[in-house]
Protein backbone atom coordinates (compact mmCIF):
# COMPACT_ATOMS: atom_id res chain seq x y z
CA UNK A 1 0.00 0.00 0.00
CA UNK A 2 1.52 3.44 -0.87
CA UNK A 3 0.06 6.18 1.27
CA UNK A 4 0.64 10.00 0.67
CA UNK A 5 0.18 12.23 3.88
CA UNK A 6 -1.62 15.55 3.15
CA UNK A 7 -2.44 18.60 6.04
CA UNK A 8 0.06 18.03 7.87
CA UNK A 9 3.40 19.58 9.46
CA UNK A 10 5.92 17.32 8.84
CA UNK A 11 8.40 17.27 12.00
CA UNK A 12 11.98 16.41 10.63
CA UNK A 13 14.89 16.64 13.53
CA UNK A 14 16.29 20.33 12.35
CA UNK A 15 12.75 21.92 11.66
CA UNK A 16 8.65 21.63 10.85
CA UNK A 17 7.66 21.79 7.67
CA UNK A 18 4.07 23.23 7.51
CA UNK A 19 1.41 22.13 4.48
CA UNK A 20 4.51 19.26 3.75
CA UNK A 21 2.87 16.14 1.21
CA UNK A 22 4.81 12.56 2.82
CA UNK A 23 5.02 10.26 0.19
CA UNK A 24 5.54 6.54 1.42
CA UNK A 25 5.78 3.72 -1.25
CA UNK A 26 6.32 -0.10 -0.32
CA UNK A 27 6.77 0.22 3.57
CA UNK A 28 9.02 3.41 2.87
CA UNK A 29 9.49 6.81 2.85
CA UNK A 30 10.13 8.49 -0.76
CA UNK A 31 10.01 12.43 -0.27
CA UNK A 32 8.86 15.02 1.84
CA UNK A 33 7.56 17.94 0.15
CA UNK A 34 6.01 21.46 0.02
CA UNK A 35 4.52 20.79 -3.45
CA UNK A 36 2.06 17.65 -4.26
CA UNK A 37 4.57 14.84 -5.69
CA UNK A 38 3.76 12.50 -8.53
CA UNK A 39 1.70 9.71 -7.44
CA UNK A 40 0.36 6.24 -8.66
CA UNK A 41 -3.52 5.89 -8.87
CA UNK A 42 -3.73 3.30 -6.56
CA UNK A 43 -2.06 5.89 -3.68
CA UNK A 44 -4.20 6.28 -0.72
CA UNK A 45 -4.29 10.43 0.22
CA UNK A 46 -4.07 10.44 4.41
CA UNK A 47 -5.38 13.37 5.56
CA UNK A 48 -3.56 14.41 8.95
CA UNK A 49 -6.43 17.31 9.24
CA UNK A 50 -3.94 20.27 10.13
CA UNK A 51 -2.12 17.87 13.03
CA UNK A 52 1.46 16.77 13.17
CA UNK A 53 3.46 14.00 10.89
CA UNK A 54 6.10 12.74 13.11
CA UNK A 55 8.38 9.92 13.28
CA UNK A 56 7.22 6.85 15.13
CA UNK A 57 9.08 6.74 18.51
CA UNK A 58 11.15 4.79 20.02
CA UNK A 59 11.61 3.30 23.46
CA UNK A 60 14.86 2.22 24.52
CA UNK A 61 13.75 1.22 27.93
CA UNK A 62 10.72 0.07 28.76
CA UNK A 63 8.91 -2.91 31.03
CA UNK A 64 5.23 -3.47 29.79
CA UNK A 65 1.88 -2.27 29.44
CA UNK A 66 -2.00 -3.54 29.30
CA UNK A 67 -1.59 -6.12 32.29
CA UNK A 68 1.82 -7.61 30.50
CA UNK A 69 5.57 -7.44 31.83
CA UNK A 70 7.92 -8.82 29.40
CA UNK A 71 9.40 -10.37 32.13
CA UNK A 72 5.97 -12.92 32.03
CA UNK A 73 7.98 -14.85 29.62
CA UNK A 74 4.97 -15.44 27.67
CA UNK A 75 4.90 -14.94 23.43
CA UNK A 76 1.22 -13.34 24.21
CA UNK A 77 2.80 -10.81 26.59
CA UNK A 78 4.76 -9.70 24.57
CA UNK A 79 2.34 -8.94 21.76
CA UNK A 80 -0.37 -7.07 24.77
CA UNK A 81 2.64 -5.01 25.70
CA UNK A 82 3.88 -4.14 21.92
CA UNK A 83 0.42 -3.56 21.30
CA UNK A 84 -0.56 -1.07 24.19
CA UNK A 85 2.86 1.25 23.54
CA UNK A 86 2.01 1.21 19.44
CA UNK A 87 -1.23 2.93 20.77
CA UNK A 88 0.97 5.58 22.69
CA UNK A 89 2.87 6.05 18.91
CA UNK A 90 5.80 3.76 19.77
CA UNK A 91 6.95 2.20 16.39
CA UNK A 92 10.33 0.56 17.44
CA UNK A 93 10.46 -1.24 21.23
CA UNK A 94 13.38 -2.85 23.08
CA UNK A 95 11.95 -4.96 25.88
CA UNK A 96 13.83 -4.41 29.01
CA UNK A 97 14.43 -7.51 31.80
CA UNK A 98 14.50 -6.99 35.07
CA UNK A 99 15.84 -8.73 37.99
CA UNK A 100 14.94 -12.28 38.32
CA UNK A 101 16.13 -15.68 37.96
CA UNK A 102 18.53 -17.24 34.88
CA UNK A 103 15.08 -19.40 33.77
CA UNK A 104 12.71 -16.01 33.51
CA UNK A 105 15.62 -13.45 31.70
CA UNK A 106 15.78 -17.23 29.44
CA UNK A 107 11.84 -17.61 28.96
CA UNK A 108 11.66 -13.54 28.35
CA UNK A 109 14.22 -13.73 25.63
CA UNK A 110 12.90 -16.74 24.04
CA UNK A 111 9.17 -15.31 23.86
CA UNK A 112 10.67 -11.92 22.19
CA UNK A 113 12.28 -13.86 19.41
CA UNK A 114 8.81 -15.95 18.53
CA UNK A 115 6.84 -12.69 18.50
CA UNK A 116 9.97 -10.65 16.85
CA UNK A 117 10.34 -13.79 13.76
CA UNK A 118 6.01 -13.56 13.35
CA UNK A 119 6.58 -9.47 12.45
CA UNK A 120 2.53 -8.03 11.96
CA UNK A 121 1.53 -5.08 12.06
CA UNK A 122 -1.20 -6.12 14.73
CA UNK A 123 1.05 -7.29 17.05
CA UNK A 124 2.19 -3.28 17.64
CA UNK A 125 5.85 -1.85 17.90
CA UNK A 126 8.46 -4.02 16.28
CA UNK A 127 10.88 -5.22 18.23
CA UNK A 128 14.65 -4.23 17.40
CA UNK A 129 16.06 -6.08 20.26
CA UNK A 130 16.35 -6.87 23.85
CA UNK A 131 17.57 -4.52 26.80
CA UNK A 132 19.24 -6.65 29.12
CA UNK A 133 18.63 -4.38 32.23
CA UNK A 134 18.44 -6.91 35.29
CA UNK A 135 19.53 -8.42 37.36
CA UNK A 136 22.85 -6.96 37.36
CA UNK A 137 22.02 -3.84 39.81
CA UNK A 138 23.77 -2.61 43.08
CA UNK A 139 22.10 -4.11 46.12
CA UNK A 140 21.83 -0.50 47.77
CA UNK A 141 20.11 0.72 44.28
CA UNK A 142 17.74 -2.46 43.58
CA UNK A 143 14.60 0.25 43.46
CA UNK A 144 11.73 -1.23 43.10
CA UNK A 145 12.81 -4.35 42.00
CA UNK A 146 13.01 -7.23 43.71
CA UNK A 147 16.50 -8.04 45.72
CA UNK A 148 16.62 -11.75 45.60
CA UNK A 149 16.41 -11.09 41.67
CA UNK A 150 19.58 -8.93 41.44
CA UNK A 151 23.58 -10.36 41.75
CA UNK A 152 26.95 -9.83 40.49
CA UNK A 153 27.55 -10.83 36.51
CA UNK A 154 29.28 -13.65 35.46
CA UNK A 155 30.50 -14.50 31.96
CA UNK A 156 28.40 -18.15 32.11
CA UNK A 157 25.33 -16.43 32.45
CA UNK A 158 25.74 -13.19 30.39
CA UNK A 159 27.12 -15.04 27.27
CA UNK A 160 24.25 -17.68 27.24
CA UNK A 161 22.26 -14.17 26.99
CA UNK A 162 23.93 -12.46 24.51
CA UNK A 163 24.58 -15.96 22.46
CA UNK A 164 20.59 -15.34 21.62
CA UNK A 165 21.75 -12.68 19.47
CA UNK A 166 19.01 -10.77 20.65
CA UNK A 167 20.60 -8.36 23.04
CA UNK A 168 21.16 -4.58 21.81
CA UNK A 169 20.96 -3.11 25.33
CA UNK A 170 23.37 -4.28 28.03
CA UNK A 171 23.07 -2.62 31.58
CA UNK A 172 25.43 -3.17 34.64
CA UNK A 173 26.28 -1.51 37.54
CA UNK A 174 29.76 -0.31 37.62
CA UNK A 175 30.68 -1.03 40.51
CA UNK A 176 29.77 -4.65 40.17
CA UNK A 177 33.16 -7.31 40.37
CA UNK A 178 33.21 -8.50 37.02
CA UNK A 179 31.55 -5.02 35.53
CA UNK A 180 34.34 -4.30 33.47
CA UNK A 181 34.44 -7.83 31.75
CA UNK A 182 30.48 -7.68 31.07
CA UNK A 183 31.09 -4.24 29.40
CA UNK A 184 34.13 -5.72 27.04
CA UNK A 185 31.86 -8.64 26.26
CA UNK A 186 28.58 -6.33 25.58
CA UNK A 187 30.82 -4.29 23.41
CA UNK A 188 32.36 -7.12 21.39
CA UNK A 189 28.60 -7.53 20.63
CA UNK A 190 28.01 -3.74 19.50
CA UNK A 191 25.21 -2.99 21.72
CA UNK A 192 24.30 0.42 23.63
CA UNK A 193 26.32 -0.08 26.76
CA UNK A 194 24.73 1.44 29.72
CA UNK A 195 25.24 2.07 33.83
CA UNK A 196 22.20 2.21 35.95
CA UNK A 197 20.72 1.03 39.15
CA UNK A 198 24.53 1.69 40.52
CA UNK A 199 25.78 3.92 43.35
CA UNK A 200 29.07 4.08 41.05
CA UNK A 201 32.01 6.71 41.75
CA UNK A 202 34.06 8.86 39.39
CA UNK A 203 36.76 6.58 39.42
CA UNK A 204 34.44 3.36 38.71
CA UNK A 205 32.46 5.22 36.33
CA UNK A 206 35.90 6.23 34.60
CA UNK A 207 36.73 2.21 34.16
CA UNK A 208 33.86 1.74 32.57
CA UNK A 209 33.73 3.92 30.27
CA UNK A 210 37.11 2.42 29.19
CA UNK A 211 35.74 -0.39 28.77
CA UNK A 212 32.72 1.47 26.36
CA UNK A 213 29.83 2.20 29.13
CA UNK A 214 27.90 5.20 27.33
CA UNK A 215 25.00 5.66 28.82
CA UNK A 216 23.26 5.77 32.34
CA UNK A 217 19.72 5.38 32.67
CA UNK A 218 16.87 6.88 34.08
CA UNK A 219 18.95 10.20 34.96
CA UNK A 220 18.58 10.88 39.04
CA UNK A 221 16.48 7.52 39.73
CA UNK A 222 18.14 5.10 41.45
CA UNK A 223 21.79 5.82 40.77
CA UNK A 224 24.94 7.77 42.86
CA UNK A 225 25.21 11.62 43.48
CA UNK A 226 27.91 12.97 45.87
CA UNK A 227 26.30 11.82 49.24
CA UNK A 228 25.53 8.27 48.22
CA UNK A 229 28.86 7.45 47.26
CA UNK A 230 30.67 9.37 50.50
CA UNK A 231 27.79 7.03 52.55
CA UNK A 232 29.52 4.18 50.67
CA UNK A 233 33.40 4.70 50.29
CA UNK A 234 33.71 7.47 53.01
CA UNK A 235 36.19 11.07 52.52
CA UNK A 236 37.35 12.23 50.37
CA UNK A 237 33.99 13.10 48.71
CA UNK A 238 34.04 11.79 44.97
CA UNK A 239 32.72 12.57 41.93
CA UNK A 240 29.28 10.59 41.10
CA UNK A 241 27.44 8.86 38.12
CA UNK A 242 26.01 12.55 38.25
CA UNK A 243 28.96 14.52 37.43
CA UNK A 244 30.78 11.93 35.10
CA UNK A 245 27.24 11.99 32.86
CA UNK A 246 27.57 15.38 33.19
CA UNK A 247 31.12 16.42 32.63
CA UNK A 248 31.49 13.58 29.70
CA UNK A 249 30.44 14.40 26.26
CA UNK A 250 30.08 10.94 24.69
CA UNK A 251 27.67 10.10 27.85
CA UNK A 252 24.21 10.37 26.81
CA UNK A 253 21.13 9.44 29.32
CA UNK A 254 17.41 9.33 29.14
CA UNK A 255 14.77 10.77 31.56
CA UNK A 256 11.50 9.79 32.61
CA UNK A 257 9.15 13.14 31.54
CA UNK A 258 6.26 11.82 32.93
CA UNK A 259 5.53 15.07 35.32
CA UNK A 260 5.49 12.17 38.43
CA UNK A 261 9.42 11.42 38.34
CA UNK A 262 11.08 15.16 37.92
CA UNK A 263 10.21 18.11 38.03
CA UNK A 264 9.83 20.73 35.26
CA UNK A 265 13.77 22.23 36.06
CA UNK A 266 15.20 19.15 36.35
CA UNK A 267 13.84 17.73 32.94
CA UNK A 268 14.99 21.21 31.62
CA UNK A 269 18.63 20.75 32.89
CA UNK A 270 18.77 17.31 31.80
CA UNK A 271 18.33 18.89 28.33
CA UNK A 272 20.11 21.94 28.15
CA UNK A 273 23.10 19.96 29.80
CA UNK A 274 23.03 17.23 27.28
CA UNK A 275 21.62 18.69 24.77
CA UNK A 276 19.24 16.56 22.12
CA UNK A 277 21.77 14.14 20.87
CA UNK A 278 22.49 12.76 23.83
CA UNK A 279 19.42 12.74 25.87
CA UNK A 280 16.59 10.08 25.33
CA UNK A 281 13.32 10.26 26.61
CA UNK A 282 12.26 6.35 27.60
CA UNK A 283 8.36 5.66 29.38
CA UNK A 284 10.12 2.70 31.56
CA UNK A 285 6.67 1.92 31.51
CA UNK A 286 5.52 -0.81 33.57
CA UNK A 287 2.21 -3.52 33.53
CA UNK A 288 0.05 -0.81 34.81
CA UNK A 289 0.09 1.22 31.44
CA UNK A 290 -3.61 1.89 30.51
CA UNK A 291 -4.78 0.08 33.80
CA UNK A 292 -7.46 1.18 36.39
CA UNK A 293 -5.54 2.21 39.65
CA UNK A 294 -4.39 -0.85 41.85
CA UNK A 295 -1.36 -3.38 42.90
CA UNK A 296 0.60 -4.83 40.85
CA UNK A 297 3.44 -6.72 40.43
CA UNK A 298 6.75 -5.77 38.93
CA UNK A 299 8.55 -8.01 36.60
CA UNK A 300 7.15 -11.91 36.56
CA UNK A 301 3.50 -12.15 36.93
CA UNK A 302 4.68 -15.50 39.71
CA UNK A 303 6.62 -13.18 41.83
CA UNK A 304 7.70 -9.76 40.80
CA UNK A 305 7.87 -7.63 43.46
CA UNK A 306 4.37 -5.62 43.90
CA UNK A 307 3.50 -2.04 43.67
CA UNK A 308 0.80 0.45 43.68
CA UNK A 309 -0.48 2.63 40.82
CA UNK A 310 -2.53 5.52 41.58
CA UNK A 311 -3.21 6.19 37.91
CA UNK A 312 -0.46 8.92 37.32
CA UNK A 313 2.39 6.92 37.91
CA UNK A 314 3.99 3.86 40.23
CA UNK A 315 4.85 3.71 43.55
CA UNK A 316 6.77 1.11 46.09
CA UNK A 317 5.00 -0.11 48.72
CA UNK A 318 4.45 2.61 51.61
CA UNK A 319 4.23 5.63 48.85
CA UNK A 320 7.89 6.63 49.80
CA UNK A 321 9.86 5.89 46.31
CA UNK A 322 8.39 6.03 42.95
CA UNK A 323 7.85 2.42 40.80
CA UNK A 324 8.40 3.20 37.58
CA UNK A 325 6.09 5.31 35.16
CA UNK A 326 2.22 4.23 33.67
CA UNK A 327 2.16 6.42 30.73
CA UNK A 328 2.90 6.05 27.24
CA UNK A 329 5.76 7.99 25.02
CA UNK A 330 3.11 10.14 23.40
CA UNK A 331 2.50 11.90 27.68
CA UNK A 332 6.25 11.95 27.73
CA UNK A 333 6.93 13.91 24.40
CA UNK A 334 3.98 16.49 25.81
CA UNK A 335 5.24 16.94 29.02
CA UNK A 336 8.71 17.60 27.89
CA UNK A 337 7.35 20.12 25.18
CA UNK A 338 5.05 21.70 28.02
CA UNK A 339 8.20 22.04 30.96
CA UNK A 340 11.36 22.85 28.96
CA UNK A 341 13.11 24.80 26.56
CA UNK A 342 13.24 22.34 23.83
CA UNK A 343 11.82 22.80 20.71
CA UNK A 344 9.41 20.25 18.94
CA UNK A 345 11.57 18.72 16.75
CA UNK A 346 14.04 18.85 19.25
CA UNK A 347 11.60 16.91 21.98
CA UNK A 348 10.61 14.46 18.90
CA UNK A 349 14.44 13.94 18.06
CA UNK A 350 15.02 12.55 21.61
CA UNK A 351 12.07 10.26 21.45
CA UNK A 352 13.13 8.98 17.82
CA UNK A 353 16.45 10.01 16.25
CA UNK A 354 18.60 9.87 19.26
CA UNK A 355 17.69 6.43 20.81
CA UNK A 356 17.77 5.32 17.08
CA UNK A 357 21.33 6.53 16.27
CA UNK A 358 22.70 5.78 20.06
CA UNK A 359 21.10 2.02 19.57
CA UNK A 360 22.78 1.81 15.84
CA UNK A 361 19.29 1.21 14.06
CA UNK A 362 19.32 4.96 12.92
CA UNK A 363 19.88 4.27 9.20
CA UNK A 364 16.13 2.56 9.07
CA UNK A 365 14.11 3.98 10.71
CA UNK A 366 14.18 7.40 13.45
CA UNK A 367 13.17 10.40 11.71
CA UNK A 368 11.17 11.83 8.52
CA UNK A 369 13.79 10.91 6.01
CA UNK A 370 13.27 9.48 2.19
CA UNK A 371 14.43 5.63 2.26
CA UNK A 372 13.99 5.20 6.08
CA UNK A 373 10.77 2.80 6.96
CA UNK A 374 7.56 4.44 7.08
CA UNK A 375 7.19 4.11 11.00
CA UNK A 376 5.11 7.14 11.56
CA UNK A 377 2.73 8.82 13.75
CA UNK A 378 -0.51 10.87 12.70
CA UNK A 379 -0.81 13.47 16.16
CA UNK A 380 -3.23 15.99 16.48
CA UNK A 381 -2.57 20.01 17.15
CA UNK A 382 -2.43 18.57 21.30
CA UNK A 383 0.39 16.23 20.48
CA UNK A 384 -2.21 13.23 20.82
CA UNK A 385 -2.30 10.03 18.68
CA UNK A 386 -4.43 9.80 16.50
CA UNK A 387 -3.46 7.03 13.50
CA UNK A 388 0.10 4.88 13.48
CA UNK A 389 1.83 3.32 10.64
CA UNK A 390 4.20 0.70 11.07
CA UNK A 391 5.88 -0.22 7.57
CA UNK A 392 3.76 1.83 5.75
CA UNK A 393 0.97 -0.31 7.53
CA UNK A 394 -1.90 1.32 9.77
CA UNK A 395 -2.38 -0.44 13.15
CA UNK A 396 -6.37 -0.63 14.34
CA UNK A 397 -5.65 1.32 17.76
ZN1 LIG B 1 15.16 1.31 36.82
ZN1 LIG C 1 13.13 0.36 34.32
Amino acid sequence: MNLLFTHVTAILPQRLVEDAWVLCEKGKIVSITTKKPKATAETQIVDGRGGYLSPGFIDIHVHGGNGADFMDGTSEAVRVACRAHARHGTTTIFPTTTTGSPEQIHAMLDSVKAVQSERHVENGARIAGVHLYGPFFAEDKVGCHSVEGRREPTAAEYRAYFGTGLVRIATCAAELPGAVEFYREAKKRRCLITCGHSNASWPEMAAAFKAGMRHVEHFWCAMSNVSSVRSRLGVPMRGSMLEFVLGTAEMSTEVIADGCHLAPELLDFAFRLKGPRKLCLVTDANRALDLPPGSYRFGAAEDGSWFESDGRVGWAPGRTSLASSIVGMDHMVRQMKRDTSATLPEVVRMASLSPAELTGIAKHTGSLEAGKNADVVLLNQKLGVRRVFIGGVEMAL
